[in-house]
């Protein structure tokens, strides 16, 4: 049997997330959540951190042993610091996954992957949105329905401020009429990257089995094909006679 794929399931997990309004949907934090249905999965070992863990959660030690890291943060961005954001980007160029969950959209590490501002619109009226598959042939929209519904949904719209998306996977139609690229998938030098909107702390997103299929999903396609050790510069001798 092949060897599983190592996630790392990182949760800010700010003081608000220990409030009724979330704590009632994920008593034990979203992260908890997102690893016990990971580790459902026979291909997949999840693990968790959070901010206030020693070195962030992040440690050298941790981020070698991740092949995919998944990141949910929202209050605390600028708390994560920035010798943390260079380990997690190094990470990424040598061929680590990671898979940037809703609010991340404004997180160190996306911004810095993306190099640009992540910016949307957004609005907190608890409307529906339909999810609609824009690349069905993609390994990440594998076994989704073309399009589905959340109930409730905290609203994020266009322009968003990412660079063109290797594909767009998923976009997404709010009640209030708002569109947004729900799932898109990025690469930077080794590492593959999905950002994915769905997920507002109040609502049972994480709960959802076609959301938790996606996140599945994404994690296959997200494995290093390939993890290097250095991005050095090396100089090289001719392999013919000069
Ligand atoms: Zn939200």
């Amino acid at each position: 049997m092949s060897k599983k794929i190592n996630v790392l399931v990182w949760n800010e997990y700010a003081d608000d997330q220990k409030n009724p309004a979330v704590a009632n949907v994920y008593p034990k934090g979203m992260h908890i959540t997102i690893a016990d249905f990971l580790n459902n999965n026979p291909d997949i070992q999840a693990k968790t951190a959070v901010l206030a863990d020693e070195e962030q959660g992040l440690s050298d030690a941790v981020l070698d042993n991740t092949d995919v890291l998944i990141w949910w943060g929202h209050i605390a961005h600028d708390k994560v610091e920035d010798k943390t954001v260079k380990r997690i980007i190094d990470r990424v160029q040598r061929g680590m996954g990671s898979i940037f969950l809703h609010s991340a959209h404004k997180s160190k590490p996306f911004m810095a992957l993306m190099g640009t501002s992540g910016h949307l619109c957004w609005r907190e009226a608890a409307e529906k949105e339909r999810i609609w598959i824009t690349s069905p042939a993609h390994p990440i929209a594998e076994g989704i329905p073309e399009q589905f519904v959340l109930e409730h949904e905290e609203m994020y719209g266009e322009p968003f401020g990412i660079p063109q998306p290797l594909q767009t996977v998923f976009i997404g139609w709010f009640q209030g009429g708002n569109v947004f690229r729900s799932g898109v998938t990025f690469q930077r030098e080794y590492g593959r990257i999905f950002y994915f909107q769905p997920g507002h702390e109040t609502f049972p997103i994480y709960h959802n089995e076609i959301i938790q299929k996606i996140i599945v999903n994404a994690v296959k396609w997200a494995k290093p094909i390939v993890k290097v050790n250095s991005l050095d510069c090396p100089n090289v001798p001719p392999l013919e006679n000069l």
